[in-house]
C-alpha cells in the first residue's frame, strides 16, 4: 500500500528531485506549487501520510503554507532556502517533523533519510525515562513527530519493569536524577541484561558539569545529551543510534540467513537448535530432528538449468515454511535441509514430516515457464539425548538409508537395528 506525500514546492527542478526521492521510497506524490493550490487540494482531500513544505511560495513568502498544512494534521518537513536564526526559530516553534535548508545535494539525502524514517520508525520502540512529566512529555512529543513508538517510565525501577513487559524496546533515553533509581544505576542494570547491540542507552542531564556524561558513558550508555538540547541535536543522536542498531541487526540477519531461500543457514540452525533442544528436554516436550535431501537434484539442473534448480529450492523452502511453521527450518547447504520439530508425540511429528514428503511428491513446483516434479528423502531422529552434532549424524545416516531403500521415503534413526 503506497502512502501519499504532499509536495509543496514552486521550483520545478527541486520538485522533481523531491518527487524522485519520494517515489524511490514508494510514496505516491501530489504536487502543489502555491498556497492557493495547497488549500484547494486539502479542502477536498486530506488523506496524506506526510508533506514536504517549501518555506517560501509565490503567494506565501513567509512560511504561511506550513501552518496551513499542519492545521490539517499532516506531518510536515519544511524545505527552506533561508537559514537565518529568526527563520529557524519560527519554524521550530511549530510541530514540524524537521526543517531542511536547501543548500546543497546533502539536503536531499537528508530528506530521504527523514522520509524513510517516517515510514519505518514505528518499528523502533523507545523507552523514555524521566521523573519530570514536562521533560518526559517534551521528549515524547519530539519522538512522536518522527513516528517512533514510545513507552514511558518515571524512574529506573519502573523502566526495568517496562523493559520486561516490552521485549522489543531498542533504545532507552534516561534522565540522570530520579527517585528510587537514578539514570546511572539504571544504565548499569540494563547492561547486565542487554548488550549494546540489542539496546541503546542515551543519558540526559541538566547538570552543567561534564562528569555526568562521563559517568553515563562509563556505565554503558551509548550517548549523552545535555539539557537544554535543540531538536536538531536530539534527532541527530537518536537517529544515529537507531540506524547503527538497525545496521547491526541487518548484518546479523544476513550472517544467519541463506541468501537463496532466506531460511536459516547451517550456523544459525546449530545455535538455535541447541537452545531449543535444551528447552524441550527441560520441559519434556517431544521433538525430532530431520535431515531432508532432494532426490536426484543434479538431474533437475541437467534437464532444466541451474536457474530452474534455484527456483525449485526457493519453492521448496516455501513448502517447508507452510508445513513446519513453528519448527526450526534451515538450508544446511546445496539441496540439503534440516528441520527441528516439536509437538504432542512422535506419531504426530512423523506424520507432519510424511505429509510434507507426500505433498512435495504430488506437487508440480513452478520454475519459470515450466513445472518441475521432485521427491525428497528424509532421515529423522526422535528425542535423542545425544549432543546436536551427533543427532545430526544419526539423522544423516538415516537419510542415506532412505536413499538406499529407493528414495522418496522417511527412515527413522535406530528403527533398523
Ligand atoms: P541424491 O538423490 O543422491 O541426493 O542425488 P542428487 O543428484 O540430489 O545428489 P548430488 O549430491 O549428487 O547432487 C546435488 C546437486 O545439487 C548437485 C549440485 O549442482 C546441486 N546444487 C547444490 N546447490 C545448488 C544450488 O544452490 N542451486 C542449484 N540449482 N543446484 C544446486
Ligand atoms: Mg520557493
Ligand atoms: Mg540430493
Ligand atoms: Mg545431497
Amino acid at each position: 500500500m503506497s502512502q501519499r506525500l504532499l509536495v509543496v514546492e514552486d521550483s520545478k527542478p527541486i520538485a522533481t528531485v523531491i518527487k524522485q526521492i519520494a517515489q524511490s521510497l514508494n510514496y505516491e506524490v501530489v504536487l502543489a506549487t502555491t498556497l492557493a493550490q495547497v488549500e484547494e487540494i486539502l479542502s477536498g482531500d486530506t488523506d496524506f501520510f506526510a508533506a514536504t513544505v517549501d518555506y517560501a511560495l509565490p503567494d506565501a513568502l513567509d512560511g504561511e503554507a506550513i501552518a496551513c498544512v499542519l492545521s490539517y494534521g499532516i506531518q510536515s518537513v519544511v524545505m527552506t532556502g533561508k537559514m537565518d536564526d529568526a527563520t529557524r526559530q519560527k519554524i521550530l516553534a511549530q510541530p514540524v517533523i524537521d526543517y531542511i535548508p536547501k543548500e546543497n545535494s546533502q539536503a536531499f539525502l537528508y530528506l530521504k533519510r527523514v522520509l524513510h524514517g517516517q515510514q519505518t520508525n514505528s518499528n523502533n520502540v523507545i523507552l523514555v525515562v524521566d521523573d519530570s512529566s514536562a521533560a518526559r512529555n517534551h521528549i515524547v512529543e519530539l519522538l512522536k513527530r518522527r513516528n517512533f513508538s514510545v513507552h514511558t517510565a518515571n524512574n529506573g525501577v519502573q523502566a526495568l519493569e517496562k523493559l520486561k513487559q516490552h521485549k522489543n524496546v531498542k533504545m532507552v533515553i534516561t534522565d540522570l536524577e530520579m527517585p528510587e533509581m537514578d539514570g546511572i544505576t539504571l544504565t548499569n542494570e540494563i547492561r547486565k541484561k542487554y548488550s549494546r547491540e540489542q539496546l541503546a542507552v542515551i543519558g540526559i542531564s541538566g547538570a552543567a558539569s561534564g562528569i555526568h556524561s562521563a559517568r553515563f558513558i562509563k556505565n554503558g550508555a551509548d550517548d549523552f545529551l545535555r539539557k537544554p538540547f535543540c531538536p536538531e541535536e536530539f534527532y541527530c543522536r537518536i537517529t544515529q543510534n537507531i540506524e547503527s542498531l538497525n545496521n547491526i541487526a541487518q548484518i546479523q540477519q544476513a550472517a544467519n540467513t541463506d541468501f537463496l531461500t532466506e531460511l536459516s543457514n547451517r550456523r544459525a540452525f546449530f545455535r538455535n537448535a541447541n537452545q531449543r533442544i535444551a528447552e524441550y528436554t527441560k520441559r519434556k516436550v517431544p521433538y525430532c530432528l530431520a535431515a531432508l535431501d532432494i532426490d536426484y537434484f543434479k538431474k533437475v539442473n541437467d534437464n532444466y538449468g541451474y536457474d530452474a534448480g534455484d527456483q525449485v529450492l526457493k519453492v521448496l523452502a516455501l513448502y517447508m515454511r507452510k508445513h513446519f511453521g513453528a519448527g526450526l527450518i534451515a538450508r544446511m547447504g546445496g539441496e540439503e535441509f534440516a528441520v527441528l520439530l516439536h509437538g504432542l508425540d512422535s506419531d504426530q511429528l512423523y506424520n507432519k514430516l510424511d505429509d510434507f514428503r507426500r505433498d512435495i511428491a504430488v506437487s508440480a513446483l513452478p520454475a519459470g515457464d515450466t513445472q518441475i516434479s521432485i521427491t525428497i528423502s528424509i532421515g529423522v531422529v526422535f528425542d535423542s539425548k545425544d549432543e546436536l552434532s551427533k543427532q545430526m549424524n544419526e539423522a544423516d545416516n538415516a537419510l542415506y538409508l532412505a536413499k538406499d531403500h529407493g528414495r522418496n521415503q522417511i527412515v527413522i534413526s535406530g528403527a533398523e537395528e
